[in-house]
């Protein structure tokens, strides 16, 4: 890179799908990367090539850096994010900072319980994403056509085939009428709204930002019941706190939220001695972290 570029440029902001480990900059595994994509150092590699210091966050922890500088969380320190498409995907944003756990996997936001039946795509049961998010909907609706359940569906397969029903083919025939497909769709944005409960009652979240193409298309619809569900069962006091917002960013949030990153870890002295902390304390017991 020149050098009068360089110079200009402050440092770089990676957004990769997780799991990433973000004080050594690595991308742990990514599925949709292929299954050489293992324990990638992509921070340090990237930073030592371009001369600049270079940090490395989940996408969704990026997305709610974003949020929280240019968007739908401004001027909000405690806040979750949660991003509604393919799968569902979270953060938690808490006095400002992510919330990051010891080993930076916090905020799994989709992969929280909401039943005791219902294969994840994660292998889990019952987690939110396998009842609203976008793959776990296409799931449902190739089990409906397959069980003679819904004729709209069974017509779309007709005409595109059964693998490529998609979750938007369920929101549209929900919207045509179809029993089946208001029966899927109903059943998503009910574990949606159980799980804002939880995630109220949890973490006393000032915001619940919510982003993602299925959100997006939903609208009101995800939203509306999830308010009405908070303010009905969650706790009296974080329930009288929180707002259930969409994100405002749309699909450039990554890129809003690389800004942030970059200087939220440049003006933070505590990143890397915390991070040595935090490993050191992974490898021995607990007593000896300590002494
Ligand atoms: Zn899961």
């Amino acid at each position: 890179m020149p050098a009068d570029v360089r110079t200009r440029i402050a440092g770089i902001g990676i957004s990769s799908p997780g799991p990433v480990d973000p004080w050594r900059g690595v991308v742990v595994q990514t599925p949709n990367m292929g299954p050489d994509f293992v324990n990638v150092p992509i921070a340090p590699e990237l930073g030592s090539r371009l001369g600049l210091p270079a940090f490395l966050e989940r996408d969704t922890n990026v997305a709610a850096l974003g949020e929280m500088a240019f968007g739908a969380a401004r001027d909000c320190l405690d806040f979750i994010y949660l991003t509604v498409s393919t799968g569902v995907g979270g953060a938690i944003v808490s006095e400002g900072r992510i919330f990051h756990g010891p080993d930076g996997t916090a905020g799994e936001l989709g992969h929280t319980p909401v039943a005791m039946e219902g294969q994840c795509g994660c292998g889990g049961t019952g987690h939110l994403e396998a009842f609203m998010g976008g793959a776990s909907l296409a799931k449902a609706a190739r089990a409906a056509t397959t069980a003679g359940a819904s004729p709209f569906l069974s017509e779309r397969a007709a005409h595109k085939g059964l693998d490529a029903l998609e979750a938007r083919d369920v929101a549209e025939g929900e919207d045509a009428g179809d029993a089946a497909c208001r029966e899927i769709m109903e059943r998503g944005r009910r574990a949606f709204a159980i799980a804002c409960v939880g995630f109220v009652d949890a973490l006393n979240p000032s915001r619940i930002v919510v982003g993602g193409a299925i959100s997006d298309a939903q609208g009101e619809r995800l939203l509306g019941p999830a308010r009405a569900e908070v303010s009905a069962t969650a706790f009296r006091t974080p329930r009288s706190r929180v707002q259930i917002v969409h994100a405002e960013l749309g699909a450039d949030v990554g890129l809003a939220g690389a800004h942030p990153l970059v200087i939220a870890r440049l003006g933070d002295p505590a990143w890397r001695p915390r991070s040595t902390r935090s490993r050191r304390g992974r490898a021995t017991p607990p007593v000896s972290a300590n002494g």
